[in-house]
């Protein structure tokens, strides 16, 4: 097993493109450079890279905070071009927001992507095209399964650590596909709550979170976290949503800051690169065996 075992990725949006408040806010303030700048602190301090899946648009609209990432020795990956969910996209017309992104991401850093992140985890049996897709427009890998049931998106059969895709079966874990996959982190192979990120990561308390990281590290089984850089900033909280949305969109966005300082106090984490890098058919298969347990 590699020395880092535990993936930190951040999908890099307008944090008006959530979901639930996308509808609710007009006129926002841009929060970009802020909320940012708010997360490299907390990277630096740690001395920890992660990987940032950005919006292709957002990084045509800021390339050279992109570019700074990239130099801070981050991985950029991609989160589509425009921040649509699969759902609302065809396998075409997926392929030309992979290829956008990649080159809105490759003229801010000089380097196309690997990766790939979907909006909303949008992945799922019913978008199963995409892993074709992400193949023939030259990505390594995907990190867009959530492999636990949510009232949003969701796998609950898909395999719950780092695996290689057969296209023709994709949420099942092969040895030799081309394509790699990185799920979101759920507690415990058999208790898929999910821990991995984004609302789920605000609402537990940070001990539960690490417990299910030890559950799976136990298993050799690095956890992929995600967060959002708008998560980590109280000042994007906006009034006038309703309470549901609003509980879902910002509760425990004044913890999230020192929820993540005392993770990297307390496992090792790197980019999916990081991860990946050493990765080869001997550690998944330990990966694929430990699961049983
Ligand atoms: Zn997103």
């Amino acid at each position: 097993m590699t020395s880092v075992p535990n993936a930190l990725t951040f999908d890099l949006e307008h944090w008006y493109s959530a979901t639930l408040v996308r509808d609710a806010v007009d006129d926002p303030r841009d929060r970009v450079h802020e909320s940012v700048a708010i997360v490299r602190h907390l990277l630096d301090k740690h001395e920890v890279t992660a990987t940032f899946f950005v919006v292709g648009q957002l990084a045509r609209e800021y390339p050279d905070l992109i570019e700074q990432l990239a130099d801070d020795g981050h991985e950029i990956g991609s989160h589509g071009h425009t921040h649509t969910p699969l759902h609302d996209l065809t396998a075409v017309s997926f392929r030309r927001e992979l290829a956008a992104s990649a080159d809105a991401i490759e003229s801010a850093t000089g380097r196309r992507p690997e990766g790939f992140r979907a909006p909303n985890f949008s992945v799922g049996p019913e978008t199963e095209w995409a892993f074709d897709a992400l193949l023939a427009e030259g990505y390594r890998y995907d990190s867009s399964v959530f492999p636990a049931w949510t009232p949003m998106y969701g796998v609950p059969r898909a395999a719950v650590y780092p695996y290689s895709v057969d296209v023709t079966d994709p949420f099942t874990a092969k040895v030799d596909g081309e394509l790699w996959e990185f799920p979101a982190a759920v507690f415990h192979p058999r208790i898929r709550m999910p821990i991995a990120g984004g609302f789920y990561a605000r609402l537990l308390p940070v001990r539960v979170i690490q417990w299910g990281i030890r559950l799976l590290n136990r298993r050799e089984i690095p956890a992929t976290l995600y967060f959002h850089p708008w998560e980590f900033n109280p000042a994007v909280k906006v009034a006038d949503l309703p309470s549901h949305n609003r509980f879902i969109t910002f509760h425990g966005i004044d913890r999230t800051r020192e929820k993540l300082d005392q993770l990297l106090n307390s496992f090792e984490f790197g980019s999916i690169e990081d991860v990946f890098g050493p990765m080869d058919d001997e550690t998944q298969k330990n990966n694929s065996s430990s699961i049983v347990d």
